[in-house]
């Protein structure tokens, strides 16, 4: 597939100021909603657009191919997002890449990546490592994430046994269907999830990730401070 991205800066143009609406509508500041570039199947030249359209958030879902990529941006400083499911025997690996894991979604993988942390990989940056939990709010059985009811034991299990990861917050999502009511209330759980690990926990989790192409206007209007935009700035994806 040919797709030279010359309609970057026009579709990022378009995505924020739907964002800057959005917000409007809900009484936010839209500087409170940061753009992630989902560059998954697209080839390195993408996250280069991406960075010289001056998005310096970059997803990825696959340990491999951000690895692939990378290597052939090591002069641009762009922070590398884990956000697809992550297995346990990629996570030295995904340590190579990725600066923050948006898609910690069981106790075993917090406990992998915070014991692979502390034997010292992740070579060249700090720990602890940014985290965020993927919280299944729509239940789907096909959707990845910690089921609700067990978001609280799984920021207790980092709060407690994991020093070296930082929890800031949580992501999900959204439903698939074009139910516009559903979806909003989606995201809106995984406010009120997030609002109750507050309370109980006594800490602050200001990160929600929530929204991509399809519906990131519902999700900033219940709080989104992320949306993973993919198709909207890059066009469909092909196969990288
Ligand atoms: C692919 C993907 C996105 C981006 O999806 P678009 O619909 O192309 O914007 C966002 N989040 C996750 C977790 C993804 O896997």
């Amino acid at each position: 597939m040919v797709n030279d991205y010359s309609h970057l800066k026009d579709n990022l143009r378009r995505a924020l100021d739907a964002i800057g609406e959005a917000a409007s509508q809900a009484h936010r500041d839209p500087s409170e909603v940061r753009v992630v570039a989902v560059t998954k199947n697209h080839p390195p030249e993408a996250v280069r657009a991406a960075f010289q359209a001056g998005i310096s958030l970059i997803g990825e879902n696959r340990v491999q191919e951000a690895l692939a990529k990378r290597g052939e941006l090591e002069d641009l400083d762009v922070t590398w997002l884990m956000i697809g499911h992550l297995q346990r025997n990629k996570v030295r690996k995904a340590l190579e890449v990725f600066h923050q894991v948006h898609s910690l979604d069981s106790m075993e993988l917090a406990l992998a990546l915070n014991r692979v942390l502390s034997e010292g990989a992740g070579e060249g940056r700090r720990p602890p490592l940014p985290v965020l939990l993927e919280v299944n709010v729509s239940g789907e059985a096909a959707k990845h994430g910690v089921m609700p009811q067990g978001a609280l034991q799984l920021a207790e299990t980092v709060l407690e046994r994991c020093p070296m990861l930082d929890l800031k917050g949580l992501m999900c999502v959204g439903p698939l269907t074009e139910d516009e009511r559903e979806i909003r209330s989606a995201f809106a759980s995984l406010r009120e999830i997030r609002d109750r690990l507050e309370e109980r926990l006594l800490i602050e989790l200001p990160e929600l990730s929530m929204g991509m192409s399809s519906d990131f206007h519902l999700a900033v209007m219940e709080g989104s401070t992320m949306v993973r935009l993919g198709t909207c700035l890059f066009g469909p994806r092909g196969v990288f």
